[in-house]
């Protein structure tokens, strides 16, 4: 088929021999890859800050699938990941939805990094302290590490993890329940997205207790599709909604569009909301391609689009007239308050990104719905790598008094963010800052709890790669800090 040998050896190494199909196609996507890093470069726009994350204007004709793939390419992924990612997720796959694939597989391959190299006797303690808990220890390395990580995780359909609000057969017990050694309080409140190889989440859950993760799309509880799992030790019976009730579909929570919107167009959920835009450009191109028919557009047409629609979540705002979403759209459907992200100095894109990377607020305040009759005197929390507050507006929003909230977060944009919206709210308690979560030692997190009477809720997130370099390993920072605070817990309550 004329393939270099040399590829065929890489893919046989990835795919084995047996599956023809996968093989060709795996060549196939080395073929295009090579393409594209002969014409790299040439055409992306890599400087301008404000053009970071949107599609680059002078990508337009060419067709989609290079499009994507020389995006992600600009944004400091490896051309070899970008495209095996993109093959994954699907033609129809958001650009978000890839990303976050490509993070969890670095995340994967970080986490064996890490291992090999954390001090051998720190972690033989550790994982004895566990063993008489957990069953399934980390497993033994297989053979090719880079591959049993990309395995997917099989995750469950529908994705309501342990119960969603208006879904028959809602749990009131885990199918799993906790081990004894990780009952709170204090609770803690991990996320990350769901996409991530099967590798990864053996790993996150190993370090947390073997909790399984509660997988949940954020479609059962808001417009947009949003594939997370939490790991918890948060008691999961009698949750409940926040009220108002969130908008369940995209022209519920934007009626204008209902005015535009084709009926072919069956779309009720948005695609996870990202950091990534569609450009002018291509919104351009879409309402070209529509312009030249006079009624509905024939079927070919129609699916063009559509896929354009679902990679870059578009809505419709006139005839033939498709626009990325607005950073107050997200916001609204992220479950913030209006302009939660504005103002403050932050630039439109900043926006974006913050918001690309937060919470769903009405997902996690389902989960943390169960706290409310716990600490009917408020709650301490520390919050981890808090990005826009998410964790902080859900507790708000369930009228939940918040006596302290430490925060640890890097970005100043962020920080400002999260201030303004706690002076705005009527909380009497404190808001405390720092900056770095590697930074937050084991003297200084006793301080806090001796200062403050302890913590009951720890919430955090890995921040996954991006331009700012890797950040996988913030997840054992995440693990190291609620070790600490869970041990003092257990002193402090002995007293
Ligand atoms: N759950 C949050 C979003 C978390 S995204 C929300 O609802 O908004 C991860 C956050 O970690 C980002 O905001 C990033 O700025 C921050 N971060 C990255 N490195 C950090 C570090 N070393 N210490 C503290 N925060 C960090």
């Amino acid at each position: 088929m004329g393939f270099p040998e040399e590829n065929v050896l890489k893919a046989i190494q990835e795919y084995g021999d047996e599956n023809v199909d996968e093989l060709t196609d795996a060549l196939l996507t080395y073929a295009e890859v090579e393409e594209m890093s002969e014409t790299k470069d040439e055409n992306i726009n890599t400087n301008d800050d404000d053009n970071l994350y949107s599609l680059s204007s002078d990508d337009e004709d060419k067709p989609n699938y290079s499009n994507v793939l020389q995006y992600l390419i600009n944004m400091d992924f490896s051309r070899e990941e970008a495209a095996k990612a993109l093959e994954r997720c699907g033609e129809d796959a958001s650009v978000e939805e890839v990303v976050n694939y490509i993070c969890a597989a670095q995340m994967a391959r970080q986490f064996d990094d890490f291992f090999a190299q954390q001090d051998k006797k720190e972690l033989i303690t550790n994982s004895k302290k566990r063993r008489v808990y957990n069953e399934p220890q980390r497993r033994k390395r297989k053979p090719n590490t880079a591959m049993a990580n990309d395995e997917l995780i099989r995750l469950p359909n529908p994705m309501t993890g342990f119960g969603v609000p208006n879904e028959p057969g809602i749990m009131t017990k885990r199918p799993v329940p906790i081990p004894d050694v990780a009952r709170g309080p204090p609770y803690f409140y991990y996320e990350n997205v769901a996409m991530a190889s099967k590798g990864a989440w053996a790993k996150i859950s190993s370090q947390l207790y073997d909790i399984m993760p509660e997988f949940v799309d954020s479609m059962y509880l808001s417009a947009a599709a949003m594939r997370r799992g939490y790991v918890h030790n948060l008691p999961i019976d009698k949750r409940y909604q926040i009220q108002p009730p969130p908008h369940y579909t995209i022209q519920e929570a934007f009626p204008v569009t209902k005015r535009w919107w084709p009926t072919w167009d069956e779309r009720l959920k948005l695609n996870c909301l990202g950091t990534f835009l569609g450009s002018a450009t291509l919104t351009n191109r879409l309402r070209e391609k529509l312009e030249k028919h006079d009624g509905e557009p024939p079927e070919s047409v129609q699916k063009e689009v559509l896929k354009d629609c679902r990679k870059w979540n578009l809505v419709w705002v006139g005839k033939n007239k498709l626009a990325p979403l607005e950073p107050d759209e997200i916001e609204k459907l992220l479950g913030f308050p209006e302009d939660h992200t504005r103002g403050g100095g932050l630039s439109r894109t900043e926006r974006f990104k913050s918001l690309g990377n937060s919470f769903q607020v009405d997902t996690v305040a389902y989960h943390f719905s169960v706290l409310k009759p716990l600490f009917p005197n408020g709650i301490n929390v520390l919050s981890l790598f808090t990005g826009i507050g998410g964790g902080e507006v859900a507790l708000h929003r369930l009228n939940i008094r918040m006596n302290v909230v430490v925060s640890v977060e890097s970005s100043d944009a962020n920080r400002n963010i999260l201030r303004s919206y706690w002076a705005q709210t009527d909380q009497k308690g404190t808001l405390r800052e720092f900056t770095d979560v590697s930074k937050l030692d084991k003297h200084t997190i006793e301080r806090l709890m001796d200062e403050y009477g302890g913590f009951d809720l720890v919430i955090g997130r890995s921040p996954c790669k991006n331009r700012e370099g890797d950040h996988s390993y913030l997840f054992f920072e995440y693990c190291r800090i609620l070790e600490t605070v869970r041990s003092k817990s257990a002193d402090m309550r002995r007293r």
